[in-house]
């Protein structure tokens, strides 16, 4: 490999849409940690989502594509879309750290997610080779993390860097609903997505 990255972000998500809810926090943890990259890499199929259908992972990563484009720091990766079954962090971490020795991980979440690591595949593993940077979102206030967290080690915990981003109560479910009720996407995501979801027809 040619990239010799040392400070590299991990932007995971089902992304289905991407909106600028993503981005925002991406860029702003790019600026924050100093981070050389920030890798956008859509969930193949999110073990968490089981309840409805998910759109095909290719459609998912071409509005990542389009959308990370006119940002030089970000990039996208097909490695959990091309994985067989569930897609865990854990192993998608691993991976990043044998395809980037050296590197320092910084795992990007929103508020939401990181109040449910409790629930991921080997949190104290994930927690001992990445930071977890926890961006603000509205909605899930951050306050309670610290009694979420009570059970984990405290120098795990410290792995877990809040972060305070503008807030845009955006959500992937708020976009596919106004979809399907002919109500404006516009200005919520940017507009190669949109004009990706109108001409394939998604969400409809
Ligand atoms: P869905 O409604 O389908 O769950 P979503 O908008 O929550 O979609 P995800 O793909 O589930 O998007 O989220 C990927 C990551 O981005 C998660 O860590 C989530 O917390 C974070 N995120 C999503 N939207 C925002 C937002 N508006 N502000 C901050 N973080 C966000
Ligand atoms: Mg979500």
């Amino acid at each position: 490999m040619a990239h010799t990255w040392k400070r590299l972000g991990i932007m995971g998500g089902t992304f289905d849409p991407i909106h600028y809810g993503h981005l925002v926090a991406a860029e702003g943890a790019r600026h924050a940690f100093q981070l050389e990259k920030v890798i956008f890499i859509p969930a193949g199929r999110p073990p968490h989502k089981t309840g409805r259908k998910i759109s095909d992972p290719h459609h998912r990563w071409i509005m990542t594509e389009l959308a990370v484009a006119s940002n030089p720091y970000f990039d996208t990766s097909t490695i959990e879309v091309d994985r067989p079954g569930y897609s865990y962090t854990i192993d998608t971490v691993r991976e990043v750290r044998s395809l980037y020795p050296g590197a320092e991980i910084f795992f990007i979440t929103g508020a939401d997610a990181v109040l449910e690591i409790l629930n991921w595949k080997n949190v104290n593993e994930l927690l001992e080779m990445c930071w977890f940077v926890a961006a603000t979102r509205p909605g899930y206030p951050l306050g309670n993390l610290k009694r979420r967290l009570a059970g984990i080690d405290p120098e795990h915990v410290k792995r877990i860097i809040p972060m305070e981003v503008p807030a845009l109560a955006i959500s992937s479910t708020e976009i596919r609903a106004r979809v399907q009720e002919g109500r404006p996407i516009k200005y919520l995501l940017p507009e190669p997505v949109e004009a990706y979801i109108l001409n394939r027809g998604l969400y409809k």
